[in-house]
């Protein structure tokens, strides 16, 4: 029954049951799966009297005098009068015509609906109509009125007409969670939770019902991450990796440093070095907001694959990225014979053969690089230790890289800043450790909301400041202007600065069209100070250093998001200069402004991508896809009450049933979310 194509159970259009099974929905299972993703509160019945031209509101009553007529232009009309106890109401409907045949006498009614006046008469114009039979038999008004996510054809409405009916089959749906589970967390059973969801008895049901779907998907996500470490644990290792970690060789490492660890780098380092001497990999994950040292901390694990005679790796998204690194590399280690090489995508071939040899006869000890690094024929000598920036960017598991690199210890580093009750569920296989605080005697850098009249005044400022011998980036979002959408591009943008703002100086134009070798020059030379002004897009985003940099300008700032601007930010506030982020709006709705005002208030990513995720949700937050983020359907990925009790069930699970043989469901669910996130 419950996978019967839904063809054969309800009576449509073939285009309709064509755009559902678009959407996925083939059976009478999938339909009840199909959840509704807020309620209309239509709990409340006014009476005739209440009605009113302001909001629509739901009455009980009966018809009579039920008319179709034709207006003065030919149209059809339907007319009816409507009564309860107290008074009554004139309705009318023009594109509901078909009700003249459905709407019976001496029978009971609700409308819904709102009034409107002309020539001094009321008139309820085309009201919702549905028949009261009972009310429970309510679908449209009078209760929590179910709203979905609609598509082609398919409206809210329909899919109340016509899953309310096929409800009672969800008894059907059999239990897909271990009982055990069930009892000792309190769960609404799925075949109850799957009715509520759709048609609340009341708050309270509904509240459990959402609470029991979302903790389904908690539980598989909490799993798959608890599944994934149990797996990487039994790990048939041929040899121990265990590295050996001298006192010496940390102290010699801290003597290339010109500054002193802060205590949350020294906690992250303990967490590591305790991990580099264990017989198993490490499988770390090192967050930490933009600036707050991460870097280091990765050079220290990677020295000690080095002093233990291996090889040491480090990843990064793109090549600028990569590049930065081997340069940070070079200076920390210039009076240590490391030999470090970078393998990229835009090297010749016959430079890359030439890296590839020496990575396999053990020539060089240090590689940076991007995605090239994890190709096929790559091999090391020995490789001792994986860093991996902004792990989730390469949309590649934990556990693909271990397949990949064989049995390095493994260290992944984000900016993404996560809440660590979210980190420890989504990351359950890696440790975590949070980098918290950054380095002391770092100027905060003060951020300003710029209204349109003061721009002026902006660019005198910001030509001083460049007189004096700083530089500045200016962020738009678009690269070409576009003729639907009202946003600052860059290519005009940088025109206009040139030549109308400031012609004497000397300013770069960069985007993520152009060349990569191009825009590797470009940076360098603004690194160089060839250039005063680099506009750019959100290219610049992510890692790129100029501490010379002290300002940044983004236009059209409320068109990203917090993490992103945060993000952006950090690429000032790099060097004992005081920075500034100026903020310019191009809309000036509430929520926008909301936003901004954020950015001016708080310089913690931490918080910013808290409120972030309040004001918007997490899908729109960390965006879906380059996240590594699922994209869910009932849970909160703010609900710390949720992950905590599903992180919870998952360990329970583990402990008793590692293999996940109890469940097919569990086994089916966790074993996919681990396929589709493998190389
Ligand atoms: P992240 O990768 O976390 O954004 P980085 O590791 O790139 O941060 O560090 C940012 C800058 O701060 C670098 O120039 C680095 O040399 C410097 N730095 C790192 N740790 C310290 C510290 N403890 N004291 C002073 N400066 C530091
Ligand atoms: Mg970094």
């Amino acid at each position: 029954m419950l996978d019967s194509p839904l063809s054969s159970l309800i009576r449509t259009t073939k285009s309709r049951i064509t755009a559902l099974q678009a959407r996925g929905i083939n059976t009478l299972r999938d339909l009840l799966m199909y959840f509704p993703f807020r309620y209309a509160d239509e709990t409340e019945f006014g009476n005739i009297i209440d009605l009113n031209t302001q909001n629509a509101i739901s009455v009980q009553g009966e018809f009579k005098n039920v008319k179709l007529i034709r207006t003065k232009r030919g149209k059809a009309m339907l007319t009816a009068d409507f009564f309860d106890d107290e008074s009554d109401v004139k309705c009318m409907w023009f594109n509901q015509i078909y009700l003249k045949n459905t709407i019976k006498l001496n029978q009971k009614y609700v409308v819904t609906g709102k009034i409107k006046i002309s020539a001094g008469k009321k008139t309820l114009m085309s009201p919702r109509v549905e028949l009261l039979k009972t009310e429970s038999s309510l679908k449209h008004s009078g209760r929590l009125v179910p709203v979905y996510n609609e598509f082609e054809m398919i409206n809210s409405k329909w899919l109340r007409e016509k899953i309310h009916p096929l409800l009672h089959f969800s008894n059907l749906i059999e239990e897909r969670l271990p009982l055990n589970i069930v009892d000792s967390f309190s769960l609404m059973p799925l075949s109850e939770a799957i009715r509520q969801v759709h048609f609340p008895d009341n708050d309270e049901a509904l509240k459990n019902a959402r609470f029991r779907l979302g903790f389904d998907e908690m539980l598989i996500i909490s799993l798959g991450a608890l599944k994934r470490k149990y797996d990487l644990k039994n790990y048939n290792y041929a040899d121990s990796v265990s590295l050996v970690v001298e006192k010496e060789y940390v102290s010699e490492f801290r003597s290339f440093l010109p500054f002193n660890l802060t205590n949350a780098q020294e906690e992250a380092l303990n967490d590591i070095l305790s991990d580099l001497i264990r017989s198993e990999p490490m499988s770390r994950l090192v967050e930490g907001d933009v600036g707050s040292g991460k870097t280091v901390v990765a050079f220290m694990a990677m020295y000690m694959a080095l002093k233990n005679k291996k090889q040491a790796l480090l990843m990064a998204p793109t090549e600028i990225l990569a590049k930065q690194h081997m340069e940070n590399a070079l200076k920390v280690f210039k009076n240590s014979n490391v030999n470090l090489a970078l393998l990229s995508g835009s090297m010749t071939k016959k430079q890359k053969e030439e890296v590839k040899a020496k990575l396999k006869l053990g020539l060089i000890d240090m590689i940076f690089g991007t995605h090239a690094i994890i190709q096929d024929d790559v091999d090391f000598k020995d490789l001792g230790v994986s860093v991996i920036d902004e792990q989730h960017r390469f949309g590649v598991s934990q556990r693909a890289f271990i397949k990949r690199f064989g049995t390095s210890h493994m260290l992944s580093m984000t900016a993404t800043p996560i809440p660590r009750t979210l980190a420890l569920t989504l990351y359950g296989d890696q440790d975590l450790s949070i980098i918290g605080e950054k380095p002391a005697g770092r100027k905060e850098i003060i951020t300003r909301l710029i209204p349109e009249a003061k721009r002026d005044d902006a660019y005198l400022w910001i030509k001083a400041q460049i007189d004096s011998g700083r530089q500045a980036f200016i962020v738009c979002p678009l690269v070409e202007d576009s003729d639907s959408i009202d946003k600052k591009s860059v290519v005009s943008e940088h025109i206009r600065l040139k030549e109308e703002v400031f012609p004497k100086l000397k300013i770069a134009l960069l985007h993520g069209k152009m060349k990569q070798k191009e825009k590797d020059q470009l940076m360098l030379d603004f690194k160089d100070k060839k250039y005063d002004i680099l506009v750019s897009t959100t290219v610049i985003e992510v890692g790129i250093d100029v501490p010379n940099s002290s300002i940044i300008v983004i236009e059209d700032a409320d068109r990203f998001g917090l993490a992103q601007l945060h993000q952006l930010r950090g690429r000032v506030g790099r060097s004992s200069h005081q920075s500034y982020c100026f903020l310019f709006m191009s809309s000036n709705s509430h929520s926008s402004k909301e936003r901004m005002k954020a950015m001016v208030n708080f310089s913690d990513g931490f918080k910013l991508s808290e409120i972030d995720l309040d004001l918007r949700g997490p899908g729109e937050v960390y965006g879906t896809r380059q996240s590594g983020i699922p994209d869910l359907k009932m849970a909160s990925l703010t609900d710390s009450k949720l992950i905590n009790i599903a992180t919870k069930a998952a360990q329970m699970i583990m402990a008793q049933d590692p293999e996940l043989e109890s469940s097919e469901y569990l086994n089916f669910e966790v074993l996919k979310g681990q396929k589709e996130v493998d190389l």
